[in-house]
């Protein structure tokens, strides 16, 4: 049955009219089946004929209707040839009929057919023009001069917030959609005077709810053959995204340039060829321009030296060639008063869309401020470092002073004192040469007592003795600082020979010489050599603090000597007094035993020494005894120990002498004596004769108290036996 449905639809239905449609369909079906009773009575010649042209009918239903008129027609006309009964008679009739009816039913269909086709076609181009203006999400309009809205599509209503076109467009002109009235007369202005040609603006309008409504309107005036508009059609556009778009990358474009205006970096962009494509006032007040204006465009060779322009030319070079940024490069820059600045750069390239460089951007930052705050802290740091560095010399100095001052206090003499301070010397004066001076018993001659930071062979250069006119410190009583080598007050005692190498400029040393006095009296002196490049004022410190210690030191030394002295020794002949005679007899009696060895003793007496008392004076007296002491301590060795036992007595201690010596040694000196020509005031005193006695150990006895009472007694037999001469006393 499809292909009865095909042929209905789709030919039947053509006609429009479906009842005609039927009758046709209908008459069809009647004349097939009159065909068929035929082919079946009748001569089958009839089928050949009949059968293609049914066959047209059915397979070719498209084909007009006037053709298969035709065919019936034709075959109507055959069947009339060869007409043999009288159903073909009736038979064709009908065709005649039918054909007829066919031929004028198409014709007259036809031209009703093109009319309906006609309207068809131009309701449906009319839909498709209404559907697209539906569709279009351009607001349409038209309008005439007075603003009576004629026509809207849903776009332009939708746009302006409305439901539908009515109520867009009842009791509502189009001056009420604008904000601002003015603006209309303007445009309408600007439409009256185009002409008929396209007019463009950006209008705000507003919406239903009064929110506001950007539109780029495009519109055309509809004129008559006067000229006068008939009405204006135009197109809208809702531009009021990009309105918005617009006005905030503007707000934010002037933000960006507010910032990179009131920045106090230097910003800039330059092309590929160095020019400033982009700067802001920071950029331009550093070439001393007072806008961005007047560097844009410019080159560096252009606002800075040569010298820095073509550095940074490199730098940009460098950066746009390799695509590597430059970040944070410290660099030498002036400012606009051409002073010298340090700025921090960083210079990255810029790329366009494809990737290609196009330029480069760069910040520098002015750091001058920071990096002379950053120094003066290094400064700052590093003067509190040398201080911590000088406290920590100063302490350790302090600590030695107060070392040398134990040492020097536990030292019995005065060599071994010479000996502590030339080895603290060498600590507190590591790098210095020097040498401490002290004055000689003549007090008019400095020797060398110690010194330090010798330098090989050096000492031969060094004055060891000089006279006391040879310093300037001793001089002048003062500490003699020469700071300047070439100062002409250089002490006699270094002339020429303070050099370490005689090559060396010898006057290329400052030194110290400080005086050491005490109780007024000058002891010596402490000499001290610098470097060349030291400073006298890094040392004087340390120098005058040192020979203040060691002045001391010295001093008390001697005072305490002198106090021992005092109380081992007679004032009058500097012999040892009763008391250390009688300390160092029995230390001298305790080793004599311990070691086995003799110790011989003598004791002497001057004759008639009253008489000679009261022939001359009592100070005569006293010279005799002076000259006597002298002669016995020139006649005896180092280690015998002389003293004055009291009034005109003497006892000699010998060690490890034996008796036989001993009294050798007593006889001698008897005899020396008579030899002594003593003279007061000018006045001969004549000689005197001595008593000795002599006794020794082991003879006789084994303590001090038995060989003095031996030695005693003998002197007593001397004298008693008539003087001048030697007894040996008995044995125990
Ligand atoms: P003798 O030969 O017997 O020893 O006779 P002498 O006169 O030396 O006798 P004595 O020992 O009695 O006299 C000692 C005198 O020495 C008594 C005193 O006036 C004197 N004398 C003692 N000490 C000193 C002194 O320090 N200086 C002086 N000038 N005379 C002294
Ligand atoms: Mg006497
Ligand atoms: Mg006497």
């Amino acid at each position: 049955m499809n292909w009865f449905k095909d042929l209905w639809k789709t030919t039947y239905l053509k006609l429009h009219d479906p009842w005609i449609a039927f009758l046709l369909f209908l008459v069809g079906l009647v004349m097939v089946g009159a065909g068929i009773l035929a082919f079946q009575w009748e001569d089958s010649l009839f089928f050949l004929f009949m059968f293609p042209i049914f066959l047209a009918a059915i397979a070719y239903p498209r084909r007009a209707y006037l053709g298969m008129g035709i065919a019936l027609m034709a075959t109507a006309l055959v069947v009339t040839v060869y007409q043999s009964s009288h159903y073909l008679i009736a038979m064709r009739n009908n065709l005649f009929a039918t054909a007829f009816e066919l031929m004028v039913g198409e014709l007259l269909f036809r031209r009703t057919n093109r009319q309906r086709l006609l309207e068809k076609e131009l309701r449906a181009s009319q839909e498709e023009y209404r559907s697209l203006i539906a569709q279009i999400p351009l607001g349409l309009y038209r309008t005439t001069v007075e603003g009576k809205i004629l026509l809207t599509n849903p776009a332009l209503v939708s746009m302006f917030g409305f439901t539908n076109s009515d109520e867009m467009t009842k009791d509502r002109l189009a001056e009420s959609f604008y904000v601002d009235p003015e603006m209309r007369q303007q445009y309408l202005e600007q439409i009256k005077q185009s002409k008929g040609q396209l007019v463009c603006m950006d209008l705000e309008l507003q919406r239903k709810n009064g929110e506001s409504l950007w539109v780029r309107d495009t519109c055309r005036a509809k004129l008559d053959e006067k000229g006068e508009i008939i009405s204006i059609d135009g197109t809208m556009e809702d531009v009021t995204e990009q309105k918005r778009i617009a006005a905030m990358l503007e707000q934010e474009r002037s933000l960006l340039r507010a910032i990179i205006d009131n920045i106090p970096d230097r910003i800039y962009a330059k092309d590929l060829g160095g020019r400033k494509t982009l700067a802001n006032i920071a950029d331009a007040r550093a070439t001393g321009a007072s806008t961005v204006q007047q560097i844009i465009g410019k080159t560096d060779f252009e606002l800075f030296p040569a010298e820095m322009a073509s550095r940074y030319w490199n730098d940009d070079q460098a950066v746009m060639r390799s695509g590597h940024a430059l970040i944070n490069r410290l660099e030498p820059s002036t400012d606009a008063e051409r002073e010298e600045r340090w700025i921090l750069t960083t210079k990255v390239p810029l790329y366009d869309t494809q990737g290609n460089i196009t330029g480069l951007i760069g910040v520098g930052r002015d750091i001058t401020e920071r990096r002379q705050v950053e120094e003066s802290l290094q400064k700052a740091n590093q003067k509190l470092t040398s201080w911590v560095d000088e406290l920590e010399q100063r302490n350790r100095e302090t600590r030695l002073l107060n070392e040398m001052g134990e040492m020097l206090q536990s030292c019995q003499h005065a060599d071994d004192a010479y000996d502590v301070i030339g080895q603290f010397a060498k600590l507190l004066f590591p790098e210095q040469r020097g040498a401490l001076y002290v004055i000689n018993n003549s007090r008019n001659l400095l020797e060398m007592a110690a010194r330090w930071g010798n330098v090989k062979g050096e000492a031969a250069l060094d004055e060891q003795i000089f006279g006391r006119d040879d310093c300037w410190a001793l001089r002048r009583g003062r500490t003699h600082i020469v700071a300047d080598p070439h100062d002409r007050l250089r002490c006699r005692h270094l002339n020429k020979k303070d050099r370490p190498n005689p090559l060396d400029d010898f006057e290329s040393y400052p030194y110290f010489c400080v005086p050491m006095m005490a109780q007024g009296e000058t002891l010596g002196i402490l000499h001290l050599k610098l470097d060349p490049n030291d400073t006298v004022q890094a040392w004087e410190g340390l120098v005058l603090s040192t020979t203040e210690r060691v002045g001391l030191a010295l001093a008390n030394l001697k005072l305490r000597e002198s106090l021992h002295s005092q109380a081992i020794r007679d004032p009058l002949t500097g012999l040892f007094n009763r008391r250390y005679m009688e300390e160092t007899l029995d230390r001298e009696m305790r080793r004599a035993i311990r070691y086995q060895r003799p110790l011989g003793i003598v004791m002497l007496d001057i004759d008639h020494f009253k008489m000679f008392n009261d022939t001359f004076s009592y100070a005569a007296g006293d010279a005799l005894l002076r000259e006597l002491g002298m002669f016995l301590k020139k006649n005896l060795r180092g280690d015998d120990v002389t003293c004055r036992y009291g009034g005109e007595e003497f006892i000699l201690i010998l060690p490890e002498s034996s008796l036989e010596d001993t009294s050798r040694r007593a006889e001698q000196l008897r005899e020396g004596c008579k030899h002594l020509d003593v003279s007061h005031r000018g006045q001969s005193l004549g000689t005197v004769s001595i008593s000795l006695g002599v006794a020794a150990y082991p003879q006789h006895g084994n303590n001090s108290e038995e060989v003095l009472r031996a030695v005693d007694t003998a002197l007593h037999s001397a004298k008693s036996e008539g003087r001048d001469r030697v007894i040996i006393a008995k044995r125990a």
